[in-house]
């Protein structure tokens, strides 16, 4: 079987190219694939693709694999693969849950922390030796209120660590399952001091937090979102922060990433952007500059341990294809 492997960073190319079965061929590439990657003829007859969430899988990307049979994500969502095509074309797709759901509970809790103890301002006073502890004063976690917005295997690990600090939990989603704290999302709205968003993309959460919802917020709310930029309207929000509305934004995905988390700086001139993307790009980097805001680019997955994880389960996913007939793990789409 003949994989094309995107998107591979160093550990990826280092654990896959040691424990691979050497019945598939890998071939490794370090960019992303999009309609506008370059695929040499020789490698459109392959049998797979695996892919990162950086990766846009459309219907015009896949058509170009006459061959293809399975696509094996490296990650947890799968919005950036055109499933409807796939279906229709008798791809498998699999992707790897659970491989990080405590790493990016985690990771929620350092941007929560960050922003509302002023950390990163906290060491510019240092730098530039102006330390105001007025200017400096946080805001403590205990007792107060985290919105957990899709509380699946990632948002259920948010509760358990907000239940740690002393927190009142109360959670949102179209499935209630669980001894959880379940109210409707404009009350989950209108009483949160910290929201982390943990759910899915898909067509109904799409801008979920939209202008509106964010007018429901408290003054004194700060937004946490590690699950996709495209979830929260990035205009809405960047004039929601500069008006005072809410307190505070984390950002660990922003719309448009797989354009923007490459490399930042070269998408300035990048000339394939689609212009709804520039008009994202434009109030990204407005809210850079913002004291209240930070951005990360995708990186509450990345640890030494989750990727290892993502990395075996990948394989799981490979040497279960074979078995296919027999029932295989983690398949999103038969
Ligand atoms: P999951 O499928 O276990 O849980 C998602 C939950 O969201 C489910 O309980 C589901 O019912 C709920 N949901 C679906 N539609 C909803 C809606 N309209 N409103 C409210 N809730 C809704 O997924 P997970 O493993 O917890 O991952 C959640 C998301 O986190 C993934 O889809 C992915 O986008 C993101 N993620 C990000 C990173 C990162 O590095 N930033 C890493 C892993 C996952």
């Amino acid at each position: 079987m003949k994989i094309l492997f995107y998107d591979t960073k160093k550990i990826e190319l280092d654990y896959l190219s040691e424990k691979i079965p050497n019945t598939i061929e890998p071939y490794f590439f370090k960019n992303v694939l999009n309609s506008s990657t370059y695929i040499d003829e020789k490698y459109l007859n392959c049998d797979a693709l695996s892919v990162f969430v950086s990766s846009s899988l459309d219907s015009e990307v896949l058509s170009k694999f006459k061959n293809l049979k399975f696509i094996f994500l490296r990650c947890v969502g799968f919005s950036n693969v055109d499933l409807k095509y796939c279906k229709e074309n008798n791809i498998y797709v699999f992707n790897t849950p659970n491989y990080g759901n405590s790493t990016v509970a985690e990771y929620v809790f350092a941007l929560a922390l960050t922003l509302s103890k002023k950390i990163p301002q906290a060491k510019e006073s240092i730098i530039n030796g102006d330390i105001n502890q007025d200017t400096l004063r946080g805001v403590e976690l205990y007792s107060k209120t985290m919105g957990v917005i899709g509380v699946g295997a990632i948002g259920r690990k948010v509760i358990n660590i907000a239940h740690g600090f002393g927190m009142d939990v109360l959670a949102y989603d179209v499935i209630k399952n669980g001894a959880y704290n379940f109210v409707e999302l404009d009350e989950l709205l209108k009483k949160s001091d910290f929201i982390s968003i943990n759910c899915p993309l898909n067509e109904k959460t799409r801008n979920l937090i939209d202008k509106i919802a964010i007018s429901k917020m408290k003054r004194n709310a700060i937004l946490i979102n590690t699950a996709r930029g495209e979830i929260v309207d990035t205009q809405a929000l960047y004039y929601a922060l500069i008006e005072n509305k809410i307190k505070g934004a984390a950002l660990d995905v922003i719309e448009c990433e797989e354009y923007f988390c490459q490399s930042w700086k070269k998408c300035n001139n990048c000339t394939e952007l689609k212009d709804i993307c520039l008009k994202k790009f434009f109030f990204i980097q407005k809210m850079l500059q913002l004291p209240n805001v930070i951005i990360t680019p995708h990186i509450a997955y990345n640890t030494k341990e989750a990727q290892e994880r993502i990395l075996d389960i990948t394989l799981k996913n490979i040497s279960s294809s074979f078995n296919i007939s027999y029932g295989a793990n983690n398949l999103v789409l038969i």
